[in-house]
């Protein structure tokens, strides 16, 4: 029998760089990885997805099996039957992986490796900037966990964008002054796409024809791949995007999906990018004065890659398993078809909705001020807006979905690391967008038929959890205000809102 080490490699671990592979050599180990059918069948995973997971995965073991490495490639039913597969043909052997992001998988995968008479060595996953230790120590003794905390601990630690221990400009924080819209007409930098190769082309057929009934379309499809395509499009966003990423952070734009975003998600999330090398080579490129990138910029996406993805992926892993089914606000709304592209007047949702069949992403904005915040206010499930979420976007595991949407968005944990629900009225979309401009709703009316339904349900929903919001501070001064307001136009929101949720229920909105 070969001495070799099997290596099993995730589907979302597709690096050389850390992990038992970097320290391998095709004569010490081989590769195992799996597709499983019964995976991409779980829900119904938007196609562009599972085009991009299965077609990284097949270029990852080319480029190994290219660099010499034999690689044995499996695609299965379900996880476990590849696993059952390999340890037939070797019996006995120990299994070594990093360990899995997503909950539950770590002991899965070690129940199906004994079971098909192997053994599963689990090696700590290197793909994060922050140990589980060095986040522990920190939570240690806090009351609450907050992003604002973490992340300065996070600065201090690694000295990026420190100024003899002190944060460069002066401030931590410089999120009040990025909220600019962009004029009518803004020319924002195209977006880089990267042309389907054989083998992508390969994987869309097939994901057409095994899941023709699945969220979105399969075209057009230009996510990157490759570790060079990732690379590729980080060097893009640095050149082209980087500067003005800060102010226009909080911006949407009709048929504007990328803005200044950094579509990096999905690379990152697949193991294609490092986080550590996406901060370092953007604190490189901004800290050159000729690249014109102000602080504000490099500050709010540093705070995205070092602060928000690590502080939900460690929320998460210490959250599990009752942040899923976490229902504090007690909501059991179904989610409206709209979700799944049924189509609405109300232009916000409709546009967004749209964006993500295309393509499989919609920014931050989006998903925390459209999408999670009419669910929230029209008090849908939030369970179910999780395997919604889960299903639909290209960037989309368990582990940045389930804290993000049952946290942060739906306030079901009832504030376990944010300090209010993130609901908000038309008002907010008004403010940040041109959805309204084009919408059939009315972003100044809270009753009437054409009341622009955000404006009617938020109102509601203050109403609704007024009690239960009572005693937080952050609540006090908005759920005052709807407290003074008459009885009469109280009773008249009160009313709308059982109509909107009426129409909403028939599809009619
Ligand atoms: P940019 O705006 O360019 O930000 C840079 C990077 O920061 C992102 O690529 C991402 O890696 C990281 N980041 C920023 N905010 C977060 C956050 N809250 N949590 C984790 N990482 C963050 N992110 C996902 O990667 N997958 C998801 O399925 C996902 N679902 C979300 C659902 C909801 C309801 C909300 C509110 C947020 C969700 N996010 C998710 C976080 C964030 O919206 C996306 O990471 C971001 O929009 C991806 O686009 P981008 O790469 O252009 O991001
Ligand atoms: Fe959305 Fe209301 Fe604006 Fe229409 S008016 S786009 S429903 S926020």
């Amino acid at each position: 029998m070969s001495r070799a080490r099997h290596l099993l490699v995730l589907g979302d671990q597709l690096t050389r760089g850390v992990g038992p592979l970097a320290a391998s050599t095709p004569d010490t180990a081989r590769v195992v990885m799996i597709e499983s059918d019964a995976l991409a069948r779980r829900l119904p995973h938007h196609k562009q997805k599972l085009v991009l997971f299965l077609s990284a995965m097949r270029h990852h073991a080319q480029a190994l099996r290219d660099d010499g490495f034999e690689v044995d490639y499996y695609r299965e039913e379900s996880f476990a039957s590849g696993l059952t597969r390999h340890l037939a043909a070797h019996p006995g052997v120990t299994l070594e992986t990093m360990a899995p992001s997503d909950w539950g998988c770590v002991d899965a995968l070690r129940v199906a490796a004994e079971r098909a008479g192997g053994r599963l060595v689990v090696h700590p996953n290197e793909l994060w900037l922050t140990p589980d230790e060095e986040f522990d120590e920190w939570a240690l003794g806090r009351k609450s966990l907050r992003l604002e905390h973490f992340y300065r601990e996070v600065r201090r630690r690694t000295g990026w964008l420190m100024d003899d221990g002190a944060p460069a400009g002066g401030r931590w924080n410089f999120d009040a002054d990025n909220r600019k819209t962009p004029d009518a007409g803004h020319a924002f930098p195209p977006a880089p796409r990267f042309e389907p190769d054989d083998t992508t082309r390969t994987v869309m057929r097939e994901v057409e024809e095994r899941y023709p009934d699945h969220f979105g379309s399969v075209d057009p499809f230009g996510w990157p791949v490759t570790r060079a395509q990732a690379l590729e499009a980080l060097e893009d966003f640095l050149r082209h995007r980087l500067a003005s990423f800060g102010p226009y952070e909080d911006a949407m734009v009709a048929g504007e999906p990328t803005l200044y975003h950094s579509l990096l998600s999905p690379a990152l999330n697949l193991g294609l990018l490092h986080p550590r090398e996406v901060c370092e080579r953007a604190l490189a490129h901004a800290a050159e004065p000729s690249h014109g990138v102000p602080l504000q910029s490099i500050e709010g996406f540093l705070r995205q890659i070092a602060g928000w993805r690590e502080f939900v992926h460690h929320v998460y892993r210490r959250g599990m398993p009752g942040l899923r089914t976490a229902n504090g606000l007690e909501h059991d709304g179904r989610l409206p078809d709209l979700y799944w592209g049924a189509g609405t007047r109300m232009r916000c949702l409709a546009e967004t909705v749209r964006q993500l069949g295309e393509t499989g992403h919609a920014h931050h904005i989006q998903r925390l001020m459209v999408l999670g915040n009419f669910a929230l206010i029209a008090r849908v499930d939030p369970r179910e807006l999780n395997d919604w979420f889960l299903a639909c976007y290209v960037d989309a595991l368990d582990w940045v979905v389930t804290p993000n949407v049952m946290g942060m968005s739906q306030y079901a944990d009832l504030g376990t690391f944010t300090s209010k629900p993130y609901a908000a009225s038309g008002k907010y979309v008004d403010r940040m967008s041109d959805y309204c401009a084009g919408c059939a709703y009315d972003p100044g009316k809270t009753t009437g038929d054409d009341a622009c339904p955000l404006n009617t349900l938020y109102w509601d929903f203050l109403d609704h959890h007024a009690k239960r919001l009572g005693g937080n501070p952050r609540m006090a001064l908005v759920l005052k205000s709807w407290e003074r307001r008459d009885p009469e136009s109280k009773a008249a929101i009160l009313e709308r809102a059982a109509d909107v949720r009426g129409l909403l229920r028939e599809g009619a909105l």
